[in-house]
C-alpha cells in the first residue's frame, strides 16, 4: 500500500533532510542563501556534498549527475558513480563540494546558436541550490545551470534565474515605497497545468509520423471526435487511472505536488495540474513531469504524446501557466487585498502587468512560438496569436472608473482615489470560464494560456518576469522621485490605464470579430512563428533583456538563431516523413487497391457483359483522379524541400519552410486524407484516427 504521508518527498534532499543531516550552522547558512538568493558560502559545500552522498547511498544510489536544461528543450544528464580509489587503491565513495558546485561537461554537441566556437568545447554546469536535489532510479540529480566557459547561458534555467532576480530587485523597490522592510524578497511563482494524450503502444508503433515527428501528418477525422463533449471530466478508464496513479506516486516521491487529474476535451486527452511553486522549481518539476509521463506510460504499454497538435480536427494540447508574484513573507502581490494601501499596491502591480503585456506583445508571442504551437493558436481551440488580457467585468469597471474619474463601486463612493479609498470588494472570479483569452486574471494570478504542451515553461516565465520587472522598475524610478507619493501614484495608475487599456479584452477571443477589433486597436497578430521570431532580435527587445541582466545581446541573437533553425529543422523532418510515408506506404496501397478494383471490373465484364460495373467504375474514376493529384502533390513537396537553402540565412530558410514547404505539406495531406476515405481499410497502411483515438480501452 502506498502511504502518501510517508512517501511524499522521500526522494528529495529537502529542508527537513538538510536540517536532520547537516550541522546546524551549515544548515542555516545554506537555507539563508537559498531563501535570500544570496551566493553560497563555498566553504560549506564539502559538508553539504557529503551529507547528500550519505543520504543518497541509503536510498540505493550509486551515481550523481548534474542535471541541466540545454536549448534542446529537454533535459540532459551525464552520470558519474561515487566509485573512487585512494592512493593504495582501496575503494572510496566520493562526492566532493567541488563536484557538487561545478561540473564541466563537453558542451560541443549542445546547440549554442553560435556562442560556443568549435575550438572551445567546454561548458560548465553550476549547482542551483534553490531547486532541491533528488533521487531518480539509482542516481542523485543535482539541478544546475549550464553556461559556456565565457559565462554565456547555454540553457533554459540561467535566464529564468536571472529574471527572478530582476523581479526580486524591482519588486522589492516597489514594496519599500509602500513601507515594507528592506530585506523583503519578491518571488515569481508558477502552477502549470499540463495536457497530454495517451494512446496504445501498438497503434503508435504503426505510425511512422508519430514516431518521427510526434504528430500525425495524415489522417481523416473519425466519425466521432469531440462533438458530444463526453470526454471532458468523464469517467477515467481503468488503464488510464492506473497510469495516472503510478505517475502521481512517482511525482510525489520527488516532492512534485501533483494535485489534479482529469480527462480533457478530446478523446484520449488528459490533464495533470500541480500546486504552484517558485517559478524555478515549477520549471524543473514540469520538465520532470513531461519525462515521467513518457517513461511511465511505456511501463503501461501506452505512449504519451506531448505534441501541441498530434491530431488534426480535434483539440491540441497546451500548458496553462498560472503566474503570480509574492513576498518572502507569503503575501500574494496579485491579491487585491483589503486595506486601501494593499489595494493601491495591487492596482500598481496590475498596471505594471498591463503595461508590460501591451508594450511587449511581441515578446510574449515569441515566448510560445514553435512550429507545433502554430497549429493550435487561433484555431478555435486555443487563444489566437493576438496577445490580450482578460480582467473580468468588475475589475475592468474599476479601471474604467479610474480612467474617467467616475464613481466606482456603488453610490456612496464619489471618486476613485487610490491610496485613500478601499476598493469595492470584488469576489475572486474563480468561475472564469472564458477560456478564449490568452492571458486571464483569475482572482489572484494570471493564467497564460498560449503555452504549448511540450514547451519548457522557462521561456514564457522569464519573458513575463522580465517585462513585468521592467514596468515595475519604471514605476519605481518615477515614484521614488515623487514629492507627493499618493498624488504621483494616482497619476501614474491613471496614465497607465489610459495608455495601455487597449490590451484589455473580456470578450470571445475565438471570434473573428476580435481579430478585426484587435487590428483596429493596433494590437499585433503574429500568426506564424516566422512572423514572431524576427521581432525577438529587435533592438528594444535586446535592450530590455540586457537592462535586467537576463540575456546579453549575444545570448538573444544566438537564441533567436537557434529558434529559427529549430523551426526549419522540424518542418524539414515533417516534410521528409510525409514524403517517405507517401512514397513507400500510401502510393503502393493506392496502386494495389486501384488494381484490385480494376481487376474486379475486368472479371465481371468477362463473365457477362450484362453485369453492371458502375459502382467499381465510379470508384476507380475517383481513385484515379485523386491518385493523379497525389503524384502531383508529392512532386510539389519534393521540389519545395529541395529548394531550401540549408546553408543560407536562417530567417530566409525558416520563411522558406513556412511559406513554401508548409503549404505543400498541407496540400499533400489533403489529397492523402481524401484517398483514405475511399480506400478499403485492409489496404490502408496506417491505423486510422478512430483506431488511435479510441485505442485505450
Ligand atoms: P482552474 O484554472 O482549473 O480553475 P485553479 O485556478 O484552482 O484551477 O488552479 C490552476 C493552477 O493555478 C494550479 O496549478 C494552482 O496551483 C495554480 N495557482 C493557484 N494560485 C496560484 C498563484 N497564486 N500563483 C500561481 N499559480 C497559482
Ligand atoms: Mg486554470
Amino acid at each position: 500500500m502506498y502511504n502518501i504521508a510517508k512517501e511524499y518527498g522521500s526522494k528529495v534532499f529537502n529542508e527537513q533532510v538538510m536540517k536532520d543531516r547537516l550541522p546546524f550552522d551549515i544548515y542555516q547558512s545554506l537555507i539563508t542563501s537559498i531563501k535570500k538568493k544570496s551566493p553560497l558560502d563555498s566553504s560549506i559545500a564539502d559538508v553539504v556534498a557529503n551529507a547528500m552522498k550519505e543520504w543518497a547511498i541509503e536510498l540505493g544510489v550509486t551515481h550523481y549527475t548534474h542535471w541541466f536544461q540545454p536549448m534542446t528543450g529537454i533535459t540532459a544528464e551525464k552520470h558519474e558513480s561515487f566509485v573512487n580509489f585512494n592512493p593504495t587503491r582501496e575503494l572510496t565513495l566520493e562526492f566532493s563540494g567541488k563536484e557538487l558546485i561545478k561540473g564541466e561537461p563537453d558542451a560541443s554537441s549542445f546547440p549554442s546558436g553560435g556562442i560556443r566556437a568549435t575550438f572551445e568545447a567546454r561548458g560548465y554546469t553550476a549547482w542551483d541550490p534553490t531547486s532541491p536535489a533528488f533521487v531518480k532510479g539509482h542516481t542523485l540529480y543535482i539541478p544546475t545551470a549550464f553556461c559556456s566557459y565565457s559565462g554565456e547561458a547555454l540553457d533554459k534555467k540561467t535566464p529564468l534565474l536571472r529574471s527572478m532576480q530582476a523581479v526580486n530587485k524591482q519588486g522589492n523597490r516597489i514594496l519599500k515605497l509602500f513601507g515594507e522592510a528592506d530585506d523583503i524578497a519578491v518571488e515569481a511563482n508558477c502552477g502549470a497545468e499540463q495536457e497530454y494524450f495517451l494512446i496504445d503502444k501498438s497503434v503508435y508503433e504503426a505510425r511512422p509520423d508519430l514516431i518521427y515527428t510526434g504528430r500525425t501528418l495524415f489522417g481523416t477525422s473519425p466519425p466521432k471526435g469531440q462533438e458530444l463533449d463526453d470526454h471532458y471530466f468523464g469517467v477515467i478508464k481503468q488503464r488510464v487511472a492506473d497510469f495516472m496513479q503510478d505517475l502521481d506516486q512517482h511525482l510525489w516521491d520527488l516532492g512534485i505536488p501533483s494535485k489534479t487529474r482529469h480527462n480533457e476535451v478530446a478523446p484520449a486527452q488528459h490533464e495533470l495540474a500541480i500546486i504552484y511553486e517558485s517559478a524555478n522549481t515549477a520549471t524543473d518539476h514540469n520538465q520532470l513531469i513531461m519525462e515521467m509521463m513518457k517513461s511511465i506510460a511505456a511501463n503501461h504499454d501506452l505512449v504519451c504524446l506531448l505534441h501541441e497538435k498530434p491530431f488534426a480536427g480535434v483539440n491540441g494540447s497546451g500548458k496553462h501557466c498560472n503566474w503570480s508574484i509574492s513576498t518572502s513573507t507569503g503575501e500574494n502581490l496579485l491579491d487585491p487585498g483589503k486595506t486601501p494601501s494593499e489595494n493601491a499596491r495591487f492596482l500598481l502591480i496590475l498596471c505594471a502587468v498591463i503595461k508590460a503585456l501591451d508594450e511587449h506583445q511581441d515578446l510574449m508571442r515569441v515566448s510560445v512560438a514553435t512550429a507545433a504551437n502554430d497549429h493550435r493558436l487561433g484555431k478555435a481551440e486555443a487563444p489566437p496569436a493576438i496577445i490580450s488580457i482578460f480582467l473580468g467585468e468588475e475589475l475592468t469597471e474599476i479601471l474604467e472608473g479610474i480612467k474617467k474619474d467616475k464613481p466606482v463601486g456603488g453610490k456612496n463612493r464619489s471618486k476613485m482615489n487610490i491610496g485613500v479609498d478601499v476598493l469595492p470588494e470584488f469576489p475572486k472570479d474563480t468561475t472564469d470560464r472564458n477560456r478564449t483569452s490568452p492571458f486571464a486574471f483569475t482572482g489572484n494570478k494570471f493564467e497564460f494560456r498560449m503555452v504549448g504542451s511540450s514547451l519548457s515553461i522557462s521561456g514564457p516565465l522569464f519573458t513575463l518576469n522580465t517585462i513585468v520587472a521592467d514596468a515595475l522598475s519604471q514605476f519605481a524610478d518615477r515614484l521614488t522621485k515623487a514629492k507627493d507619493f499618493k498624488k504621483e501614484l494616482n497619476a501614474l495608475i491613471k496614465e497607465t490605464i489610459i495608455k495601455h487599456d487597449r490590451i484589455i479584452f473580456n470578450g470571445d477571443g475565438y471570434a473573428t470579430a476580435w481579430v478585426k477589433e484587435a487590428e483596429k486597436r493596433g494590437l499585433l497578430n503574429l500568426k506564424m512563428t516566422t512572423d514572431a521570431l524576427p521581432l525577438f532580435m529587435k533592438k528594444e527587445n535586446i535592450d530590455i533583456f540586457k537592462k535586467h541582466g537576463v540575456l546579453s545581446k549575444t545570448e538573444v541573437i544566438s537564441r533567436g538563431e537557434l529558434l529559427l533553425e529549430g523551426y526549419a529543422k522540424i518542418l524539414h523532418i515533417e516534410a521528409q516523413t510525409m514524403l517517405d510515408i507517401s512514397l513507400r506506404d500510401i502510393i503502393p496501397a493506392v496502386i494495389s487497391y486501384s488494381n484490385s478494383v480494376a481487376d474486379g471490373i475486368a472479371s465481371k465484364k468477362a463473365l457477362s457483359a450484362s453485369f453492371s460495373a458502375d459502382l467499381e467504375e465510379g470508384l476507380l474514376t475517383k481513385l484515379s483522379s485523386c491518385s493523379a493529384k497525389l503524384w502531383q502533390a508529392v512532386a510539389v513537396l519534393e521540389d519545395a524541400v529541395a529548394a531550401a537553402d540549408e546553408d543560407g540565412d536562417t530567417l530566409v530558410l525558416a520563411k522558406h519552410y513556412s511559406d513554401s514547404v508548409l503549404p505543400a505539406m498541407n496540400e499533400l495531406r489533403e489529397v492523402v486524407d481524401c484517398l483514405e476515405a475511399l480506400i478499403d481499410r485492409d489496404y490502408w497502411p496506417l491505423p486510422s484516427y478512430g483506431e488511435i483515438l479510441y485505442s485505450v480501452k
